[in-house]
């Protein structure tokens, strides 16, 4: 295969004064990408702002013989971040959703301005850039957009209510977006990855850390982003090199027949059937639309 050139593609990389997006933005440039190095450069609980996260990237990849300009917006502000990309290099092909914060707190303790701020930064942040880019990759008939989840966010975890919300809030967003995006050769796929970076540096072990660099999640992203690749709606696991799909899986299920009284002592009582995997299917995204979903739902009405 042919490497996959991403020559005169702007890219806009949020949060990428750090951690991830430091290392995507760099592999973007070395491969010909003009990139928005974005990031409002505040602590890992959001507070506070440096522009020297992202002017740091910037000048390595200027060192290096690269394209690349600083943006130092938050997120919540997506336009102006399109306007940086669009003021420098006259469009925006490329979305990588990834900036983010945490706030970690037992749901007990949580408090509404540190649920609220992380569902802000993480998914409204990629709402407001992808709002603002989605125009320009209609009009080109050219778009990639990768969110950024987390295993927190297809499993949970203790002490993320907010983190986890958000996160799986990301998939939904991108399950949408590559329907409508779908006849414009947009794209939109999520990972949900596990990384070294100043989120994970003090809660694992260092040589787990160790095999845990930037550079084993960065090369799905490329793919992910590149116009060759078509896939579309999907989530993936990327971790210390590990590669894979998750995908949803529906039990065969139960239809209570018509007759059959519908109340909660019926479903307790067939429960077991309702939990049963042996007969599954595994709903495929772009094929299995809404109506198609409630089409399976009347067959098994008619089986019944
Ligand atoms: P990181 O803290 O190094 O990177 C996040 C960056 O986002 C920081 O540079 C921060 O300044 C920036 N940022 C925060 N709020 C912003 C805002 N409002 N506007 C613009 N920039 C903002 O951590 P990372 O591990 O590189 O995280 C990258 C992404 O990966 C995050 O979305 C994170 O939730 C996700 N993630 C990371 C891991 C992991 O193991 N590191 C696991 C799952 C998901």
């Amino acid at each position: 295969m042919s490497e996959l050139s991403f020559k005169d593609k702007v890219v806009i990389i949020t949060g990428a004064g750090g951690g991830l997006g430091k290392y995507y933005s760099l592999q973007f440039a070395k491969r010909g990408a003009k990139v928005v190095v974005n990031d409002l450069g505040g602590a890992l609980n959001g507070a506070g702002g440096d522009s020297a996260a992202a002017d740091v990237v910037v000048n390595e990849i200027k060192a290096a013989g690269g394209i690349a300009v600083a943006d130092y917006n938050n997120v919540l502000d997506g336009e102006k971040i399109v306007e940086t990309a669009v003021k420098n290099f006259g469009t925006v092909h490329i979305v990588i959703n990834n900036a983010g914060i945490l706030r970690d707190s037992s749901f007990k303790k949580i408090t509404e301005k540190d649920f609220k701020l992380v569902l802000d930064v993480h998914l409204n942040g990629a709402y407001k850039v992808t709002q603002a880019a989605w125009p320009y990759f209609r009009k080109q008939g050219y778009g990639r957009i990768v969110n950024t989840s987390s295993p927190a966010g297809l499993y949970g975890n203790f002490g993320q209510t907010n983190y986890s919300a958000a996160k799986s809030g990301l998939i939904g967003f991108a399950e949408t977006l590559a329907r409508e995006g779908e006849r414009y050769n947009i794209r939109a796929n999520t990972i949900a990855p596990l990384a070294r970076s100043r989120m994970t540096e003090t809660i694992l072990p260092p040589p787990i850390l160790e095999k845990l660099g930037p550079e084993k999640v960065a090369p799905l992203v490329l793919y992910l982003s590149h116009e060759e690749s078509d896939v579309n709606g999907e989530i993936f696991e990327v971790a210390a090199g590990f590669y894979g799909q998750i995908r949803w899986e529906r039990s065969g299920g139960v239809l209570f027949k018509p007759d059959e009284t519908f109340t909660a002592e019926a479903v307790a009582k067939r429960f077991s059937e309702i939990l049963d995997f042996d007969d599954s299917k595994k709903p495929e995204l772009l094929k299995n639309t809404h109506p198609q979903a409630l089409n399976d739902y009347a067959s098994l009405t008619r089986a019944a």
